[in-house]
């Protein structure tokens, strides 16, 4: 895609401008501030070969339409937020990890790992087959990978857009575990609600999980199991395709629904999980 793009004209290898690391030599960008490797303060100017994206003024880095179901609730302040960003965009770093940009003359540089992360969904939905990938992503996340994506959402007539969602509280596994000991949630049903539960959550609760919700939710999540046993009036495929037809259009309201909830948990345990984890582990 880099090298396409380079031959397109829309990219470009030129000198430029940046701050080095004083002390381990971390490219910190076009302006000083504290290095991201090593935290040293001080920097030195240097010039460069860098991949740069000189972004032409009337293209804007993020539409509407790169918002999957953005239809539902039009996210005014982050457009505006992902539009905040410098006219000169760098696309080469300094990092010990990345797509290596060697190949283009730029050694010991790697692809900015904001554009890298879009190549790497596209990659992921051209090995399942998916034709409209979507990539889950918090607004916070969006505005700070937007502009690097911009030449970067759109391969082959594949056309990568962001699924909106909101914060989860999981920055307390050993809490949340003693919740579902207290609720009497089995350990391959605590998973469930962590890997399969919270995330749909998340993209209904837009503004983000608090903590304080997660007993109600857990219980709430109880119930849901519980309604799975005794079974259904309806078809199988159609609420499958009601379902599909409801996520494809952002409503997400279902998920709060006890009856199609239950109806959508899936008989066999999520196997991304980390059920053999020990208590604590993140
Ligand atoms: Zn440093």
């Amino acid at each position: 895609m880099t090298e396409r793009l380079l031959l397109q004209g829309a990219l470009a290898v030129t000198p430029a401008a940046v701050r080095l690391c004083a002390r381990c030599g971390h490219m910190t960008g076009a302006v000083a501030h504290a290095c991201r490797a090593c935290g040293h303060q001080g920097s030195r100017a240097h010039t460069r070969r860098l991949l740069v994206w000189d972004r032409p003024s009337d293209t804007p880095v993020l539409a509407r339409e790169d918002i999957h179901a953005h239809h539902a609730r039009p996210p005014h302040h982050l457009l505006t937020i992902a539009q905040n960003v410098p006219q000169r965009l760098i696309l080469s770093r300094t990092r010990d990890h990345g797509i290596s940009l060697a190949p283009l003359g730029l050694d010991g540089l790697v692809l900015d790992p904001r554009a890298g992360l879009h190549i790497a969904v596209l990659a992921a939905a051209a090995r399942h087959g998916a034709d409209r990938p979507v990539m889950t992503v918090t607004e916070n996340a969006a505005a700070n990978i937007a502009a690097y994506g911009t030449l970067f959402r759109r391969h082959h007539g594949t056309r990568l857009r962001y699924a909106l969602h909101g914060r989860i509280p999981y920055d307390d596994p050993a809490g949340l575990h003693r919740l579902c000991d207290v609720h009497r949630v089995s350990p391959p049903l605590r998973e469930l609600f962590l890997t399969w539960f919270l995330p749909l959550c998340s993209l209904h609760l837009r503004a983000g999980i608090p903590a304080a919700q997660l007993p109600g939710l857990l219980k709430f999540w109880r119930r849901a199991h519980l309604a799975r046993l005794a079974r259904p009036d309806t078809p199988e495929g159609e609420l499958l395709a009601e379902l599909r037809r409801r996520v494809a259009a952002g409503d997400m309201r279902w998920v709060m629904d006890v009856r199609t909830l239950s109806r959508a948990i899936p008989e066999d345990p999520v196997t991304h999980g980390s059920p053999n984890e020990p208590e604590g582990a993140s």
